[in-house]
């Protein structure tokens, strides 16, 4: 598994896919190729209203890498550092065997090229300290990046935070 992740904060996100341009920008991939996707979900009822949520899905990076293990030319490796599963474009055949193996049919196809491409969390930046491209353009900070137990203490300070605030000015009204 790869040591980083990508979460939606679903209350921020609105859909409006600037994640997915500037992913396209910095790969430089063909129009019909997403390798980062919005995923909008409804409408459905939230509290007599109807609501509609997105939620930002990139690669996972998984354990079981199946797009890893179907591809006959090791073009597929990961990581050592940090577990990312990235494709070498110069060993890829052009077979899609990684495209039909990934349950989340997560690789894509580059037909300018002919080879196969996907998700690899921007690990260029990254090395250089930057977030995913995808994260770093989000105008409403919908998506945060990171070790999972970063964002996971990330996600309980704010809480903790919100919690703390609404006591203290619940007191000052006591008050
Ligand atoms: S491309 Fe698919 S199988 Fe490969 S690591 Fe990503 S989610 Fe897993
Ligand atoms: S399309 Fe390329 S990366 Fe995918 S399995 Fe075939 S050779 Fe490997």
């Amino acid at each position: 598994m790869g040591d980083y992740i990508i979460t939606t904060n679903p209350n921020r996100c609105i859909a409006c896919h600037a994640c997915e341009i500037a992913c396209k920008s910095e790969k430089n991939i063909p129009l019909e190729a997403t390798l980062g996707k919005i995923v909008v979900l409804g409408p459905k009822m939230v509290n007599g209203k109807p609501k509609m949520s997105s939620v930002f899905v990139p690669c996972f990076h998984c354990e079981k890498a199946w797009c890893l293990e179907a591809c006959p030319t090791e073009a597929i490796r990961r990581r050592e550092k940090d577990g990312l599963v990235y494709i070498i474009e110069s060993l890829c055949v052009g077979c899609k065997a990684c495209i039909m193996a990934c349950p989340w049919h997560i690789p894509q196809w580059n037909s300018e090229t002919g080879k196969a491409i996907k998700c690899d969390l921007c690990m260029d930046r990254i090395d250089q300290g930057l977030e995913p491209a995808c994260v770093s353009v989000c105008p409403t900070d919908a998506l945060s990046f990171g070790r999972p137990e970063e964002l996971s203490d990330k996600t309980r300070e704010a809480y903790a935070h919100g919690l703390l605030e609404r006591n203290l000015s619940a007191t000052s009204v006591r008050l």
